[in-house]
């Protein structure tokens, strides 16, 4: 199976077979990755660059093993101290590592678009590592893994994404995914962080946490994502926490073996309990950083298939 893009942009490009090839493909390395030896060969002899325009713990650090672990030569620009402190465009950075030949570019960037911009600067395959508030596809692939794995099945399930809808790309990311492989959506939040024009998104939208959870089978906790924030989204943090936050008294309406998922970083005490956080026996917190690192291979595996089948037939 080869995908048919040359980048992996969003989830919203992605066809239903796609979204199931990167995940069958992501299995074999998740097993991979609980073995003695976790190294292939898929990447070898390609250059992968990290660019993260804005900060992330799992992320950076999944898409580097996953590239180390499949052979790439792989290199984190440190942004921080980059050319782009001196004024230089992004377009104008992304051309000059164009010239250096990579073959994988990872891109996170605090603008929704800039990554789609910049992929059409440059004549290698562009992972999107998060957007601003636009997409965040690695993201959905893994919670969609996690979800599998621990469901057995992405369709008819009830998902409640709940809290800060509005500011988050892991939000719309999911919403697509989850709407291709026909699960039932609900987003559950504050008026003030349920964007105006949610309910045409073929979701439910309720404010009211109990109802939100009702029946629920997967519980996506978000965090109050305060960077993208220009005014006073909720009343308190106390107050917030007492309406959205989650705590197994909230979960209890859930359905009885719910699924509790979050993308991290997570704010214990704000929009989760922590001790629920913790609870190996309904939160799946830590399986969705490790299947990040699988999603991660799984997708530069596809992509490298993609870039080097279109430069044998010399469209690159
Ligand atoms: N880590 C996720 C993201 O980059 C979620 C978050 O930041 O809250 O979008």
């Amino acid at each position: 199976m080869t995908l048919r893009h040359r980048h992996l942009l969003g989830i919203e490009g992605l066809a239903p077979p796609e979204i199931t090839a990167i995940l069958d493909l992501a299995d074999d390395y998740a097993t991979l990755n609980r073995s003695g030896d976790k190294h292939r060969e898929a990447l070898r002899g390609l250059t992968q660059i990290n660019m993260f325009f804005e900060n992330s713990t799992r992320t950076q650090a999944s898409f580097e093993i996953a590239g180390m672990r499949l052979g790439a030569d792989v290199m984190s620009m440190p942004m921080q101290a980059s050319s782009i402190k001196k004024g230089e465009t992004l377009i104008d950075t992304a051309l000059t590592l164009n010239a250096m030949h990579p073959d994988l570019l990872v891109v996170r960037h605090p603008q929704s678009g800039a990554v789609n911009l910049l992929a059409q600067k440059v004549n290698c395959a562009v992972l999107n590592a998060g957007d601003g508030r636009h997409e965040h596809p690695t993201q959905a692939l893994l919670d969609a893994l996690t979800i599998r794995r621990a469901k057995g099945r992405l369709h008819r399930l009830t998902v409640a994404i709940c809290g800060d809808i509005a500011h988050s790309r892991v939000a719309r990311s999911n919403i697509h995914l989850l709407g291709k492989m026909e699960s039932r959506l609900r987003l559950v939040g504050p008026p003030t962080l349920i964007p105006a024009g949610a309910a045409d998104w073929g979701v439910e939208v309720c404010h009211d946490m109990v109802e939100g959870l009702r029946g629920a089978d997967v519980v996506m906790m978000l965090r109050l994502q305060r960077e993208r924030m220009d005014g006073a989204f909720i009343p308190s943090q106390r107050e917030y926490y007492h309406r959205y936050g989650l705590d197994a008294e909230k979960l209890a309406h859930a359905a009885p073996d719910a699924i509790v998922m979050h993308p991290g970083p997570m704010n214990r005490g704000v929009e989760i309990d922590g001790t629920l956080a913790d609870d190996i026996n309904r939160s799946v917190i830590q399986e969705q950083v490790e299947m990040g690192v699988a999603v991660r291979m799984a997708a530069m595996d596809l992509l490298a298939r993609a870039l080097r089948a279109d430069r044998e037939e010399g469209v690159v």
